[in-house]
């Protein structure tokens, strides 16, 4: 095997916990393994700054058939190694056309982070404040009122407001008492990284929500037009179910369900502060609410957001950085609930789309899920592709990855997040 395919092929494999660099390098086949390894440690050295330059510089939307390690590893060679090797084989024409981009995408970050090197990037990369970096999003409640209406009291208050983002640089450069509008979702208003909004009397009744964007994605794909009847799975604390209130206009229904009773509680403040009317909340076991039950005959829209092991959350990142591993028991449990919960999210009858989402990184919670669940009902569902533009995508462990999201703050200036829309292939007749 080429170097770079075996590189490429130790990295899936860490990626998927089936050994360490040193065990997979050994029975990798490889003949030069010490070649092989230095090549390996030093592409996963630099893996957050690899990922981020790959996806601003567009490389996987452009080149389809490059799977994502490989692209790392040639990415590494070209912009940080010596060079391709050997000639670089096939893939070197397919990145000669993306270099002027590479490397201007990777000037942009050194710049971007005040640093002149390249192992400079590494240094700050290992700082626990990268995650830091992440602006403050503030969600507009328009059940209690209207963006206009957010950005006049801030503008009297002393902050000054760019209007519109046209790029995450914008995002990225916002300082001091500037705000802007995200360039992707209406209504999100986005203020500097440490700007502490929790004591705002607008946040306090209820008229914007602190909400990470990766979060707001959930319910905007979900899509649910106004009317419709929606499951929210596991929705407490209940953030996402707010914004699904707002988008519905309060009309409609939303059944949400969870396990857990305190959280059900504060769900029930948040809801109330929020404006919320058109919600239905329920102490109950997602896997136990019966398709059949004629209350859920007209739901057609499902929001899966289920616990999780919650290994993109800013603030796991930000106390213990390198915290993203839980543990393979934790993952085997965690996954097998999830795929219990999509596989019978998938089979309300009218169900017609379904939005499953995570805070987690880890493939075994995300692309596995999709995937286990799709194969149960073939040719019946399939995943919608979304937000083009959007510059992290999934893994491509699975047909159609491309369509899901992944998030992260180098990435997308957001909490780690992976979403996955699912519609179904035929509309199901409504019956009754
Ligand atoms: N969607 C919520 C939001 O945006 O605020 C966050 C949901 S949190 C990631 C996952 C939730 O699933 C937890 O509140 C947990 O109690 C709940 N949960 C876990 N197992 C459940 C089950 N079998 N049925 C319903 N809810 C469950």
């Amino acid at each position: 095997m080429a170097l770079y395919a075996a590189a490429a092929a130790v990295l899936a494999g860490v990626e998927s916990r089936q050994g360490s660099i040193k065990g997979l390098v050994y029975s990798s086949g490889f003949q030069n393994v010490k070649q092989l390894y230095a090549l390996v440690c030093e592409t996963q050295r630099y893996s957050a700054v690899l990922d981020a330059v790959i996806a601003s510089a567009g490389l996987l939307r452009a080149e389809k058939k490059l799977r994502p390690h490989l692209a790392k590893v040639l990415v590494y060679e070209l912009l940080l190694g010596k060079g391709f090797r050997g000639g670089g084989g096939r893939w070197k024409p397919v990145l000669g056309r993306h270099q002027a981009r590479l490397k201007a995408e990777l000037a942009r970050l050194k710049v971007h982070r005040g640093v002149s090197r390249n192992e400079d990037l590494l240094e700050v990369e290992s700082r626990p404040g990268s995650a830091s970096q992440v602006p403050r999003f503030v969600r507009v409640n328009t059940l209690k009122t209207c963006c206009d209406d957010v950005v006049d009291y801030f503008k009297r208050q002393g902050f000054s407001y760019q209007g519109r983002a046209s790029s995450l640089d914008d995002l990225r450069a916002l300082k001091g008492k500037h705000f802007l509008l995200d360039p992707l979702l209406p209504e999100l208003l986005v203020f500097p990284a440490q700007t502490d909004l929790h004591e705002h009397p607008l946040y306090q009744a209820g008229h914007f929500i602190l909400q990470d964007k990766a979060s707001c994605l959930p319910a905007m794909l979900l899509a649910a037009p106004p009317g419709s009847h929606v499951i929210d799975a596991c929705a407490a604390p209940g953030n996402k179910t707010s914004h699904l209130a707002a988008l519905l206009k309060n009309q409609g229904k939303i059944f949400a369900f969870d396990l857990d009773a305190k959280r059900l509680a504060s769900m029930a403040t948040l809801l109330a502060r929020a404006g919320v009317s058109c919600c239905e909340l329920a102490k109950e076991d997602f896997l136990a609410v019966s398709p059949s039950d004629p209350r859920y005959r007209q739901v057609r829209y499902i929001l899966l957001d289920p616990s999780c092991s919650g290994s993109g959350m800013l603030t796991r990142q930000l106390e213990e950085p390198g915290a993203g591993t839980p543990s393979k028991e934790r993952l085997r449990a965690l996954a097998g609930f999830q795929q219990r919960a999509l596989r019978h999210a998938l089979t309300f009858p009218s169900l017609q789309r379904l939005v499953y989402s995570t805070c987690s990184l880890c493939q075994e919670e995300n692309e596995d899920v999709v995937r286990d669940a799709l194969q149960q009902h073939p040719g019946a569902f399939r995943l919608v592709p979304v937000l083009p533009s959007w510059p992290h995508r999934g893994l491509s462990t699975l047909p159609g990855a491309e369509h899901c999201l992944r998030a992260s703050p180098e990435t997308t200036l957001t909490g780690g997040f992976f979403i996955a829309v699912i519609e179904r292939v035929e509309v199901p007749s409504l019956t009754g």
